[in-house]
Parts: C-alpha cells; sequence; structure tokens
C-alpha cells in the first residue's frame, strides 16, 4: 500500500527560534493527536534543519525535509547548499521544482531533473513538484503542461529512482490564494499522472507512487481532498505555518 504523507512548505518564512517552537508545538499536537499511520514531512529553510531533524529523532512518523539543493555534488558555488550538507543534517526529504523555484530561480524542468539524481543520490527522497499555472488551466492546457514537466523532469529516471520519489501536484493558480482546486478536478488530475506513471513504468509502480496536492488547502477542505482515490496526501504553504491548522489537516488521516 503507497504511504499517505502530509508535508509542510515552510518558504521563507519563520526564524530561527520561532521556527523550533513551531515544530515543538507540531510534533506534541502530533503524538497525543494523531492515530493515523500517516508519515508527516516538514520541509522548512535550510537554517531550521539540523535542530528539526534531532527534535524529530525517535518520532518514526515525523520526518524533516529541504526546499531546494543544488545540483551539483560541491565546489565553488557561493551561497548555495548540496544535496549532501542537506543529507548530513539528519534530513529525509527535498522538495524539488517548485513553482516558486520555477519562476524565479528560473528552473527548468531538466535541471529539475539533475537536482533529482544528485538528491537521489544522497539518500534523500524527493518531492517533485509539477503545475500548470492560472493562464494555461483557462486554456485547458494542463494535461499537456503537466505531461511535459514528467516527461522532462521526472520520466528520464529508471524504476529505481522513480520508485523514492513522491510526485505533489501543485496547480500554480491555487498556491497561496485560497483559490483550491476542487476535489474532482484535483482527482482528475492525479488520476491521469498515476495513469502516465503506469505508461512509463507500469502500473504496479504507478500503484505505489504517492501522489500529494498542493494549493490553499485547508483544515476545512482537506477531508474532501484526501478522500479521492488517487490523492494520497498533501503539501501544505500557508497552513503549515500554525500548528493547530497544519496538524488538524494531518488528522484527517485518523
Ligand atoms: C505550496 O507552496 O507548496 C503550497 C501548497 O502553498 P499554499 O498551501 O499556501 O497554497
Amino acid at each position: 500500500m503507497r504511504a499517505k504523507i502530509i508535508g509542510a512548505n515552510w518558504k521563507m518564512n519563520m526564524e530561527y527560534p520561532a521556527g523550533v517552537a513551531l515544530f515543538s508545538d507540531m510534533i506534541d499536537m502530533i503524538r497525543t493527536e494523531v492515530t493515523g499511520i500517516q508519515q508527516t514531512v516538514v520541509c522548512c529553510p535550510f537554517i531550521h534543519l539540523h535542530a528539526l531533524a534531532q527534535l524529530a529523532a525517535g518520532h518514526a512518523a515525523i520526518s524533516v525535509g529541504a526546499e531546494n539543493c543544488h545540483e551539483a555534488e560541491s565546489g565553488a558555488f557561493t551561497g548555495e547548499i548540496s544535496a549532501g550538507m542537506i543529507r548530513s543534517t539528519g534530513a529525509d526529504y527535498v522538495i524539488l521544482g517548485h513553482s516558486e523555484r520555477r519562476k524565479y530561480a528560473g528552473e527548468t524542468s531538466a535541471l529539475v531533473c539533475q537536482k533529482t539524481k544528485i538528491a537521489l543520490s544522497h539518500g534523500l527522497k524527493p518531492i517533485l513538484c509539477i503545475g500548470e499555472t492560472k493562464d494555461e488551466r483557462a486554456a485547458n492546457l494542463q494535461i499537456g503542461v503537466l505531461k511535459r514537466q514528467l516527461n522532462e523532469s521526472v520520466f528520464p529516471l529508471d524504476i529505481d529512482s522513480f520508485s523514492k520519489l513522491v510526485i505533489a501536484y501543485e496547480p500554480i493558480w491555487a498556491i497561496g490564494t485560497g483559490q483550491t482546486a476542487s476535489a474532482a478536478q484535483a482527482q482528475e488530475v492525479h488520476w491521469f499522472i498515476r495513469q502516465e506513471i503506469a505508461a512509463r513504468y507500469g502500473q504496479e509502480t504507478a500503484n505505489d507512487t504517492t501522489l500529494l496536492y498542493g494549493g490553499s488547502c485547508k483544515p476545512v477542505n482537506a477531508k474532501e481532498l484526501f478522500s479521492q482515490v488517487d490523492i494520497d496526501g498533501g503539501l501544505i504553504g500557508g497552513a503549515s505555518l500554525n500548528a493547530r491548522e497544519f496538524v488538524d489537516i494531518v488528522k484527517v488521516y485518523n
């Protein structure tokens, strides 16, 4: 059975003490309130990784991840952080290909694929994001856009590598806008993604792949979204900056 995952994406928020306090609150609430078997993965700025990984140690259902990594092994890349450095903090996951990085840092799908390979080589599990813009959705182009993103950022991987990925469908028009995709819209896309994975890697691999939905997910809409057959959890931005809201989303699987 594929894993259910609720991921947090803090983005560029939380100074160090506030981040540690937020994560500590989340752990306390998860320990006392969560009874489901889902994995919680808190992806945070690099400065928090080591402290959060230490707090998460001993809590098998809680993991920590980064929000990006560099595509090179090491070297003269001032200001960058490598996959090996992330792994050395105790983090297990890394978000790659988030639409904000594709937009503001000019990351292409080919670059995302390179980053995925190096992350995997260091034992990190990538949460690989794909999604269409508002204009692409308005023109009903989403399926073609997602197909291209999958072909270029994911499908060059061999089956062993692919089987370690989590895929997140994050329609860009839903991120941080309060305009969530309807459960039917999200399910339709998740079903399509699973079909594409089956065509590339086989049905068994497709059935085992965790597919997350991201985009203005809140306690009030999470239950309906996560109950769709091809939606295996969520990637949560804004609502993950509040322990109560985030843990209420995690508790959807109780
Ligand atoms: C995200 O940026 O990954 C995200 C899902 O953000 P939000 O929940 O705020 O829409």
